[in-house]
């Protein structure tokens, strides 16, 4: 990453930030070919004058390039159209309402595009504006749209900016949080590794500023309760997302293959620090393949109901096998025939996610019962299996773990 380095005032903002770094980029960031780079609200946009940011930017862009030269594609997901926006419109401190939200976002898209635009062009690159609902990720065809879209730009070298559509976007049916719209992104692209530039440098055993035991892990191999019950919930008035979503990311991450790394980004050419193995926590995807579609189950946000399922199922599902209806304990929620559903055991750990073959109504009926039963207590014979394995995204550890 030779632009990245060649100012020497740059380089030793980096060196400063690589104190307790090893010096060398960790395999699975050496190895990525497609990056998608979340960017953060508070890195971008300055709290009190709610301006850009632009030296930062700068740096960002430099790291870029120096990527997409070494034959990388980078997806950019960045925040900053609120923030931006509503410092233009004089919008009070505080908490902002949905629609004075909205406004912002109208305003403060603009410029943010067009800073990514201006410097994206200093390096010769193209930028790219994408603005996402959370319908257009959780419909199967509008998905595969916007995945289209994305694998079309980058086959023509473009650098795709994306954001929530936050305009349009209402309280019920919207991400909220750029967290989990980066990783649902990555997962989308099938991108190898993910990168959340963060104000904190990666994910601790407690609050940092408050518990002076906390202590920084550097490699997550698998979400347990323990890691969810590390992170607490706190935002700040600009960025939406605590650690909490952070580590729901990870799960739509790690669930489609892509590794994640959370990294500060509060020192200058922050992509670079990550290549000379900065200071940050890694949360290493599992190395059995993925499918698209498993994908597209595993990253529902929304998935529409819940199975208990008991010990016996859970063995087989781990094996790789579907999940029948006499392996269920309970069902709830309201789905239909086709919907995503979570998978729990009984003590309520989540081991995957499926598309069920029966609505609420029917699965009810016939949980706990052999297979050979169905036709007679429905009076149709559907499939055998509850959820078929080919419909099954099932959340396994990291192999060497
Ligand atoms: N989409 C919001 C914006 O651009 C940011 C959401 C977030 O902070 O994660 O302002």
């Amino acid at each position: 990453m030779t632009d990245a380095t060649s100012n020497a005032a740059d380089k030793s903002t980096v060196a400063t930030a690589l104190d307790t770094g090893t010096g060398a980029a960790r395999s699975e960031w050496a190895a990525a070919t497609r990056i998608v780079v979340k960017i953060g609200s508070a890195l971008l946009v300055d709290r009190t004058t709610g301006i850009l940011k632009t030296d930062w930017l700068s740096s960002l862009m430099d790291d870029v390039a120096a990527l997409a030269k070494a034959g990388k594609e980078i997806v950019l997901v960045s925040s900053g159209a609120i923030a931006l926006g509503r410092h233009t419109l004089k919008l009070p401190k505080g908490p902002l309402d949905l629609e004075q939200s909205q406004a912002a976002a109208a305003v403060g898209q603009i410029s943010l595009a067009h800073a990514y635009q201006d410097f994206a062009r200093r390096h010769g690159l193209i930028a790219a504006q994408i603005l996402v609902t959370l319908g257009d990720t959780e419909e199967r065809r509008r998905y595969l749209n916007a995945r289209h879209t994305i694998d079309r730009l980058l086959a023509l070298k473009a650098i795709p900016v994306v954001n929530e559509n936050d305009t349009v976007a209402t309280t019920e049916i919207r991400y909220g949080d750029n967290d989990r719209l980066s990783a649902r992104v990555a997962s989308m692209v099938s991108a190898d590794c993910l990168v959340l530039l963060s104000d904190i440098d990666g994910l601790y055993t407690a609050p940092p500023g408050s518990d002076t035991q906390a202590r920084r892990l550097d490699l997550v191999t698998e979400i347990t309760p323990e890691i969810e019950a590390m992170a607490g919930d706190a935002g700040t008035e600009l960025s939406k997302g605590g650690m909490k979503t952070k580590i729901e990311a990870g799960k739509i991450a790690r669930a489609a293959g892509c590794d994640m790394v959370i990294a500060s980004g509060k020192v200058m050419h922050p992509l670079q620090a990550i290549n000379d193995g900065c200071p940050a926590t890694w949360f290493i995807a599992p190395s059995d393949p993925v499918t698209a579609k498993q994908r597209w189950i595993s990253g529902q946000l929304e998935p529409k109901g819940i199975v208990v399922i008991d010990e016996g199922a859970e063995q087989a599902m781990l094996s790789g096998k579907s999940l029948l209806p006499a392996g269920v304990r309970s069902v709830s929620g309201t789905f239909d025939r086709g919907d995503v559903v979570i998978i729990r055991t009984a003590t309520g750990h989540e081991i995957g996610r499926g598309l069920i073959a029966y609505a609420k109504t029917d699965a009810e009926r016939i949980i706990g019962k052999k297979s050979r039963e169905i036709a007679d207590i429905l009076g149709f014979s559907g499939r055998p299996e509850l959820i078929h394995r080919d419909d099954l995204a099932i959340n396994r550890a990291h192999k060497g773990a």
